[in-house]
């Protein structure tokens, strides 16, 4: 389970993310402006992203947090080999 969490305030609309999200689920939010007057980036399917954060490092302006769940101790302890 991944989320995302947008600072609204920072997004200048230039659309990167939603390009670049290979989910496709990223769109300007209809109906809002930003602080600065801009349509901001908004999840349209929260439940399908993967977490994959590619939007996050897309981003020029540092808009996007992805947080993902911690992995299980038991599955840490399985993939060790990559921690
Ligand atoms: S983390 Fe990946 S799947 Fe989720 S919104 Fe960003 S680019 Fe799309
Ligand atoms: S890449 Fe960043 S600044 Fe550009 S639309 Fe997406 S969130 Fe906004």
């Amino acid at each position: 389970m991944a989320r995302t969490v947008f600072n609204e305030d920072r997004c200048k609309g230039c659309g990167l993310c939603i390009e670049a999200c290979p989910k496709k689920i990223l769109a300007f939010a209809e109906h809002r402006l930003n602080h600065n007057g801009y349509q901001p980036v908004a999840s349209l399917r929260p439940g399908e992203c993967t977490g994959c954060a590619i939007c996050a490092r897309t981003c020029p302006d540092v808009v996007i947090s992805v947080y993902r769940e911690a992995r299980s101790a038991a599955e840490a302890t399985v993939q060790g080999a990559d921690l």
